[in-house]
């Protein structure tokens, strides 16, 4: 590899890349060790730099669990090979990993998932090649969750629309990277019009930029279906971060589950290679571990850094260990030939420079498009507020709440339109017979011009918080003609 073909932090005088190595918890060192002297020995040309992160670093009173010269090495590195890390029970309330994912803005998680030789499975023989790409940072995993009520929890699902430009962008960017055809974006755009709706939308909107590729849309549920039914269909896949979290996990079981599932996580200036299974704890220590995913996820960052030569070798003598099946871990070897984590480790080394049965892909190098700095903001062309939607934690029946709301909104400007109990109409009645639980959103219609909005909300919140315990308070705005808010079930 040439210095100037990587973008990554060349050292000094020579053609190595900087590193951060992470080895983590349980079964990590063990494997990070493995896949380093497997990378030393095919001359892939790296410097490593170690740093800590996971339980120790939890224990010692960091609640990050990843101290700042962790932090340091990765932002001047950008790029990190990492072991699994352990959140344990009592320290700190975020796992270390969503703080790296995070803190590095790591918002494109890629999972291969291909059938490996010698990894018998049901599916085997199908053919199954294929990479998820997960939004990783946004949706319910921003982890803004409130108790409403001491009975009824909310958790945000924030979706947005340059978080969803942007990996979608980089799902297309890696179809064409790796010589794939086919995007098929999968969403529960049906359900959630405004959150999973925005992922399909922009889909739509962006991929003329990408004639190369034929793009599909379909539902999370009947992707999950037709992943079982008949995974070869697909190529590339992308989705939101909760069903892409789903759908990976789901992939990986029809190639030999999340002991061989390699990941990355993509980032405008960092990216780290980890494989998807954990610390595996019970086998700590024993030389027990297989280092397979680590070694596919080291395979990925070679790709990365632009060093295809390596990742080419390194990939080749593994699937060639695996068809000959000759000295593998316990977990994959046929029974009772299993081997240890150093033994499996020599003989991927005694392979190297030699080529398997299995085809190679003529990879490229992922080229993204830097995302803008600043904050991100398109101010509509008119924005009108129709009225309120106030969450409401009451004990009464919905017409004696809403006999309560209708006299405290009395000379505010506002009118009530409609009380619903999680999601469904329940003032005024419709016929049906709704379980309730006391927490009710009232929804407010603004009677006069929009611009006398914000006095009247002061008005109409002071007089329910008189009476009514209120959690929050929707704004239901009109964007360019668009209203911005769904109905009720059973809402006119
Ligand atoms: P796990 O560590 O993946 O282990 C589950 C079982 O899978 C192990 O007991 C072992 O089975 C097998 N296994 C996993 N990796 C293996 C490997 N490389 N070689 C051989 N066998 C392997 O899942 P877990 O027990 O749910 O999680 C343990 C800890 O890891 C937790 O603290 C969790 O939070 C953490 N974790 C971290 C990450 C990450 O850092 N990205 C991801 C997931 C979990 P046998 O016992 O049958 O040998």
């Amino acid at each position: 590899m040439d210095a100037k073909t990587s973008r990554y932090n060349a050292v000094n005088g020579t053609t190595k890349t900087k590193v951060t190595a992470i080895p983590g918890d349980g079964i990590g060192p063990e494997v990070v060790r493995a896949v380093q002297r497997i990378l030393a020995a095919a001359g892939a040309q790296i410097d490593w730099e170690e740093a800590e992160a996971g339980a120790e670093v939890f224990k010692r009173g960091i609640a990050s669990g990843a101290p700042q010269e962790t932090l340091d090495s990765i932002a001047r590195n950008g790029i990190v090979l990492k072991g699994p890390l352990e959140t344990p029970v009592g320290y700190g309330e975020k796992s270390a990993n969503v703080t790296l994912r995070k803190f590095f803005e790591l918002y494109g998680n890629i999972r291969p998932v291909r059938e490996l030789p010698g990894i018998r499975t049901p599916f085997s023989g199908r053919g199954i090649d294929m990479v998820i790409v997960r939004e990783n940072v946004e949706d319910l995993y921003t982890g803004i969750e409130h108790m409403q009520t001491a009975g009824a929890a909310q958790c945000l699902k924030l979706i947005t629309e340059p978080g969803s430009e942007r990996i979608l962008r980089l799902a297309a960017a890696l179809t064409l990277a790796e010589g794939r055809h086919k995007l098929t974006c999968a969403t529960k755009a049906n359900i959630m019009k405004f959150t999973e709706g925005m992922m399909k939308r922009v889909f739509e909107r962006i991929m003329p930029d990408y004639p190369a590729i034929e793009p599909s849309h379909m539902i999370i549920d009947n992707c999950a279906h037709q992943m079982v039914i008949a995974p070869e269909q697909f190529d590339v896949v992308v989705a939101t971060n909760m069903n892409g979290d789903i759908i990976s996990d789901l992939a990986a079981g029809l190639v030999g589950g999340l002991g061989v599932a390699p990941s990355s996580n993509i980032g405008d200036h960092a990216a780290m290679f980890e494989a998807v299974h954990g610390s595996a704890p019970q086998i700590a220590g024993k030389d027990l571990a297989n280092p397979t995913a680590l070694l596919l996820s080291a395979v990925m960052m070679l790709r990365h850094i632009g060093d295809f030569a390596a990742a080419e070798k390194v990939e080749q003598a593994l699937l060639v260990t695996l068809e000959e099946g000759k000295n593998l871990t316990g977990d994959i070897a046929p029974k009772g030939t299993g081997v240890g984590t150093t033994a499996y480790t020599d003989q991927v080394i005694a392979n190297l420079g030699r080529t398997s049965g299995y085809a190679s892909r003529d990879y490229k190098a992922l080229t993204l498009a830097e995302w803008p700095k600043g904050v991100w903001h398109r101010a509509p062309t008119e924005r009108l507020v129709m009225g309120l939607d106030v969450f409401i934690e009451s004990g009464a029946l919905p017409a004696e709440l809403a006999a309560s709301l209708q006299a405290a909104a009395e000379g505010t400007g506002f009118g009530l339109k409609m009380i619903e109990n999680r999601g469904v109409q329940v003032w005024p009645a419709l016929s049906g017979q709704p379980f309730l639980v006391d927490l009710f959103r009232c929804r407010f219609l603004l009677d006069g011009p929009a611009d006398s909005a914000e006095p009247a909300i002061a008005k109409l919140m002071a007089a329910i918080g008189a009476k009514h315990h209120w959690m929050h308070v929707e704004k239901l705005q009109r964007f360019d003609g668009k209203d911005g808010y769904t109905k009720a079930q059973g809402e006119n």
